[in-house]
């Protein structure tokens, strides 16, 4: 049992939109009366996963997945109920009062909360100082040669760090910051002789956020040709570099609309494309690129373009990405830009449209690392092309779509002027046996039977739900969806519109959950149907059910020892079974 009362529970859910929280992780397009997305619960290529805002429930056709939103919370991010409540509710800003934390966890809380103050502290000391302090006239200068706004500079909370060893440290200091909380997020670092001073000094900072906008660092470029060019904060309790993309938070919206995502380098590329009106990028900034990175990336977008240098390392940088995504199923293609350009360069030079022209000729990135194969090799001689298929196998196994795969197939001994067969069988593993063009088991909606049905339709139409508290519960449903037709009509009688949402938490099982989720989450066949006329129907078949079912148990009774114990429990379930249909008719 959780410690959270039901007001509570239900004020969380009240707040928490279900379409705000999953397109957090999900991106959702409109279709009909729901949003469509790829499912993150298991890799897919072509959008099952329903949500109904209407109804705040969530299905996946896919696999079977759904729920409510607390389901959603508990699923992708592990928790339990209670903990999946808290979750949503600091969100959405409904205090919880909870059993007190153990000492361990409130150290842990206490730190965290403190770190968090601190970078804040710093983001605000920096940013003031580049706005409005003499001591950052050489910021100002550099933005202004750079043609970065103001706009932009509030928007990426831009700061400047003086050319002194003191000036955070201080500021700290007068803040009542104990410096060796400071030093854990790489701000301040303890002189031998003892006392603090600046680890950014001289530098123009971008603020690290995490996808809320809530600053964990800082990343420090010098304003001269001086190295190291960058300094970016350190690992710490509140900032995990496999976790974090620079600009995610800038960039959710616009990622979620497009349903693309591009990713650069670094900062100024970074900002080049935000002034230019593409929102929709994020940076790594040094970091390499990891499979935290693409599941962060994959709650808003569903395809990538990759914007890396065109040099050596960019390139490199590019064929090693490649591995996540052909590994994490997420579609990426790769922008190119004329050698020696970067994208700030390039749109001043060249413009805005001749930039979206670029992204949209991006080749999907199989195929960049196919072509750069084969022209960094003599595909002239058998060694060459030998070794071109050696180095490309190993990701052609990665790909995951059979299809896919045996179209690179093709392509890749085109190029090469090599026999397909041979190909095949060099790559091994990858041979396309006759099985893998038996199709995905087909992804039919979960068969509903009249019990099933009617739960729809109450939870549609209120007069069947006051018709089928007429008749009694018990006389419809069988004795697992009692609970569930009970809870409809409860929340009927209370004059509120029914929450299936909440409904789906009274079910025991998953898969029982899943069953339901399906049944409710599409219920756009029930629009504009004569709901009553339906109800008579199913009773109906109801009728039937009982009828069929009595046959089958007469028959069994017919096997059965007279006066058995079995015996005597099919005449009992005959009895009941007469009972019900005599009342439905
Ligand atoms: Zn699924």
């Amino acid at each position: 049992m959780s410690m959270i009362s039901d007001d509570k529970v239900q004020e969380v859910r009240e707040r928490a939109a279900i379409l705000d929280v999953i397109a957090d992780y999900v991106s959702l397009r409109k279709a009909g009366a729901n949003y469509l997305g790829l499912c993150p619960f298991h890799g897919e290529k072509t959008p099952s996963f329903n949500v109904n805002p209407g109804r705040a429930i969530f299905h996946c056709f896919g696999c079977g997945i759904g729920g409510n939103v607390f389901s959603f919370i508990m699923k992708i991010e592990g928790l339990s109920f209670p903990e999946a409540v808290k979750f949503l509710a600091k969100r959405v800003g409904v205090a919880i009062e909870d059993r007190p934390p153990t000492p361990q966890e409130k150290r842990k809380l206490d730190e965290k909360e403190s770190l968090y103050r601190i970078t804040g502290l710093a983001v605000r000391f920096y940013r003031r100082i580049l706005s409005e302090d003499p001591a950052g006239e050489p910021g100002r200068r550099y933005l202004e040669r750079r043609g970065v706004d103001d706009v932009t500079a509030e928007a990426y909370l831009l700061g400047f760090a003086p050319d002194k060893w003191d000036a955070l440290t201080r500021y700290l200091e007068q803040q009542k910051v104990p410096l060796e909380t400071a030093e854990k997020l790489g701000l301040v670092r303890k002189r031998d002789s003892g006392g603090y001073y600046d680890m950014f000094r001289n530098r123009l900072l971008f603020t690290i956020a995490d996808p809320y906008g809530k600053p964990v660092g800082f990343g420090g470029r010098v304003l001269d040709d001086s190295l190291p060019k960058y300094i970016n904060s350190p690992e710490s309790t509140i900032y995990h570099k496999s976790e974090i993309l620079f600009g995610v938070d800038l960039a959710k919206q616009a990622m979620r609309e497009q349903g693309a995502a591009i990713i650069v380098e670094g900062y100024f590329d970074h900002l080049a494309l935000f002034q230019a009106g593409f929102r929709h990028a994020v940076a790594t900034c040094g970091t390499a690129l990891t499979s935290g990175h693409l599941k962060l990336l994959q709650r808003y977008a569903g395809k990538v373009n990759t914007l890396f240098d065109s040099d050596a390392a960019g390139k490199k940088a590019t064929f090693r990405s490649m591995e996540l995504f052909l590994e994490g199923g997420l579609p990426a293609s790769v922008v190119e830009l004329p050698a020696g350009e970067d994208p700030d360069s390039f749109i001043r030079k060249e413009g805005n449209e001749a930039f979206a022209a670029r992204v949209a000729k991006a080749r999907p990135i199989f195929d960049f690392f196919v072509r750069d194969q084969i022209a960094s090799h003599d595909t002239g001689s058998v060694e060459g092309k030998v070794k071109v298929v050696e180095d490309i196998a190993p990701y052609l196994r990665k790909i995951g779509n059979v299809v896919e795969r045996d179209l690179y197939l093709r392509e890749i001994a085109r190029l090469l002027g090599v026999n397909e067969r041979t190909l095949q069988k060099k790559i091994g593993g990858t041979t396309v046996t006759a099985l893998d063009f038996v199709p995905q088991r087909e992804k039919t909606q979960h068969k509903t039977d009249t019990e099933d049905m009617l739960l729809a339709l109450m939870g549609k139409y209120p007069e069947v739900a006051g018709k089928v508290a007429e008749y009694g519960v018990a006389k419809l449903f069988s004795a697992d969806l009692e609970p569930i037709a009970e809870a409809i009509i409860t929340q009927f009688k209370s004059g509120g519109l029914v929450d299936l949402g909440m409904i789906l938490d009274l079910v025991e099982g998953p898969e029982e959950r899943s069953r339901l989720s399906a049944l409710f989450v599409n219920d756009a066949h029930l629009e504009e149907i004569n709901a009553l006329e339906m109800f008579d129907g199913l009773c109906k078949s109801k009728e039937k059910e009982a009828l069929r079912k009595i046959k089958y148990l007469s028959r069994e009774l017919d096997r059965e020892e007279y006066g058995s114990p079995r015996y005597r429990e099919i005449q009992e379930e005959i009895k009941e079974l007469c009972n019900k249909k005599s009342q439905l008719q």
